[in-house]
């Protein structure tokens, strides 16, 4: 294993972009034989530090860890289809194109989320780090107008089951999975390490 301890990191001064240490690390080829020894290929090993700009969805994630759940709302008047709630996160109506306004629908996916429907799975992508089986749940809210695919970490599923947000406030990734959901009226004492609901 490479030494990673100058693994990369990105950081945005004066609007410029500087990264800083290693995002490639080069590890040893391995042999893959058979039976009787023979050279049938090798291994290529890749450790690679991606990055991903969030760009206009900067604040869905950011609000996260801040245990808010926020959408947008296309209010444009011109548009067919003014008021149109998107969650997740929309930047641009689908519809008009013009730029959307966020919505904080914290408290209204706290009062009305449902599921719409659930997938349980013992198989993942190779990088889930979910523990299994996952409970893939689709989420409805009074008043918006998609679906949301989140998880259940406790509890079984559902279909039209009342559930209310988690948030992973305490070492938050800022990615989706700092977003969960519980049974309403789960005990905060049982809620998974990291997560509360305020
Ligand atoms: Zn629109």
């Amino acid at each position: 294993m490479a030494d990673q301890s100058n693994r990369g990191t990105v950081k945005v001064v004066d609007g410029k972009y500087k990264f800083k240490g290693n995002f490639h690390y080069i590890n040893p080829n391995t042999p893959i034989r058979n039976e009787e020894g023979n050279l049938m290929g090798v291994t290529n090993p890749r450790d690679i530090t991606h990055v991903h700009m969030y760009g206009g969805e900067a604040p869905f994630f950011e609000s996260l860890a801040q245990a808010k759940l926020l959408g947008t709302r296309c209010e444009n008047p011109d548009c067919e289809h003014t008021g149109m709630t998107h969650v997740p996160f929309k930047i641009h109506c689908p519809d008009c194109l013009s730029k959307n306004t966020i919505v904080d629908i914290t408290e209204l996916a706290k009062t009305t989320a449902t599921v719409h429907t659930f997938m349980v799975t013992e198989r993942t992508g190779a990088f889930n780090t979910l523990e299994k089986p996952i409970r893939f749940i689709n989420i409805e809210f009074a008043g918006v107008d998609t679906i949301l695919m989140s998880y259940l970490p406790i509890g079984e599923p559902e279909i039209e089951m009342r559930v209310v947000p988690i948030f992973q406030t305490k070492n938050p990734t800022y990615t989706i999975l700092d977003l969960a959901w519980v049974p309403e009226e789960t005990s905060e004492s049982k809620l998974p390490e990291g997560f509360t609901y305020n």
